[in-house]
């Protein structure tokens, strides 16, 4: 596929998500254009910019080959940071590692010298068959990721269906399913496939440095719950004498705001924390991610997500709880000196992203990016924080348009 528009959908939308971890040029929820088209002219897909151009003309189609050839330039620049650290001029070592849908992903991971998977997104595996996987299916999944990545970090969510991930055939009753029987909800509802999907884990976990992570968790009893099941399935593999890392760690998402206010309590009950800025941003300013009449309102930048953000990241280093940030935010370079200044020291992004962001992490040194996070948290308004991150990121990035 060389790329595609839609006319519904928002930039948050596992749509666009899915598109960018494959690296397929993309443009939704553009409203209603397909009447527009007749199918067979030219058009230009410009996924940066989130613009379509109908029949374009000779000077647009020559602009846009010029940036094509730049952007492939940039790339191959790029490339050249594959084995180098993502280290701060003030040497501080962070972690890049790549968020997946689809086990393959896991080698365009490695070619751009990733550190681990810090999210791999297992509801795909529910959402390509028509039948519900097997174990063996999600062992031959998870397998090949932890294959794939030799001695590195590979954390496994487990299934976040639900809401805008849903089999096309299902047809929700709910009304509104973001706020629905979503994610950890339903697989607590859904006991014998939830076991069927740690089982395949917690075996996995065997072969290499795997981690499980718990999607949308809100109340401390649903962390309680889950882990209860995990124990659960351990000693059953543990009876019939499998192998599996009794010590796996577990952590969970902090993507609601119930999880980010009550953090303190939920960091001395996990291993490690994942902040799900896609679903935060959702549900802190009650906009939803998928909808294009929102979008505009759907803003990483705004203030009340930077205090969410702070809270959590400063509830995990009381504790010596290591903290990870996995949504798109993560991927985009206008916030990286932003998210280090406010003590992140793991980010996990899309593939195609981990060289810049490890650019940007090479470019600027921590002490720089705390003033910058300082600065940024007095802010009162998403444009006035946007604006300024846009400032800093050209100032030690130049040539690195956002
Ligand atoms: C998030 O919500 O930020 C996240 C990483 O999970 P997903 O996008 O799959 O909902
Ligand atoms: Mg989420």
């Amino acid at each position: 596929m060389q790329g595609f528009a839609t006319e519904l959908g928002g930039p948050g939308s596992h749509t666009a998500i899915v598109a960018e971890g494959l690296e397929i040029p993309a443009v939704v929820g553009l409203g209603p254009f397909l009447a527009d088209v007749s199918g067979g002219e030219p058009v230009i897909l410009d996924g940066n910019q989130g613009v379509v151009i109908l029949q374009p003309d000779e000077e647009t189609i020559a602009r846009y080959r010029l940036e094509a050839e730049i952007a492939r330039s940039v790339a191959a620049q790029l490339d050249t940071l594959r084995d180098l650290p993502a280290e701060t001029i003030d040497g501080v070592r962070i972690g890049i590692h790549g968020n997946i849908e689809f086990p393959n992903e896991a080698e365009h991971c490695i070619a751009r010298g990733c550190d681990g998977i810090g999210l791999y997104r297992t509801e795909f595996l529910y959402l390509t068959s028509p039948r519900e996987p097997t174990e063996e299916d999600h062992f031959a999944a998870y397998s090949e990721v932890v294959r794939a990545m030799p001695n590195l970090p590979v954390v496994i969510r487990t299934l976040d269906l639900g809401a805008d991930k849903l089999r096309t055939e299902t047809t929700s009753e709910e009304r509104n399913p973001c706020l629905g029987l979503r994610s950890i909800r339903l697989s607590l509802r859904h006991i014998p496939s939830f076991r069927t999907q740690l089982r395949a884990i917690l075996r996995v976990s065997a072969m290499g440095d795997v981690r499980v992570l718990f999607p949308l968790i809100s109340t401390i009893l649903e962390l309680r719950q889950a882990r209860m099941v995990l124990a659960d399935v351990m000693e059953d593999l543990a009876e019939k004498r499998i192998d599996f890392n009794r010590n796996m760690k577990v952590g969970m998402m902090v993507e609601t705001p119930a999880a980010a206010m009550m953090i303190d309590v939920f960091v001395k009950e996990v291993d490690f924390v994942s902040i799900g800025t896609n679903d935060l941003i959702q549900y802190t300013l009650a906009v939803d991610r998928g909808n294009k009449d929102v979008a505009d309102l759907y803003n990483a930048s705004d203030p009340s997500v930077l205090r969410l953000i702070r809270r959590s990241l400063d509830a995990a280093a009381a504790v010596g709880v290591p903290a990870n940030l996995c949504g798109q935010m993560s991927g985009s370079v206008v916030y990286t000196q932003l998210l280090l200044g406010l003590g992140l020291r793991q980010l996990s992004v899309p593939p195609s992203s981990i060289p810049e962001v490890k650019q940007v992490c090479r470019s600027v040194s921590v002490a720089e990016c705390r003033l910058i996070a300082d600065r940024a948290l007095e802010m009162d308004s998403a444009r006035e924080v946007k604006n300024f991150l846009r400032d800093q990121l050209s100032r030690v990035l130049p040539e690195t348009a956002v």
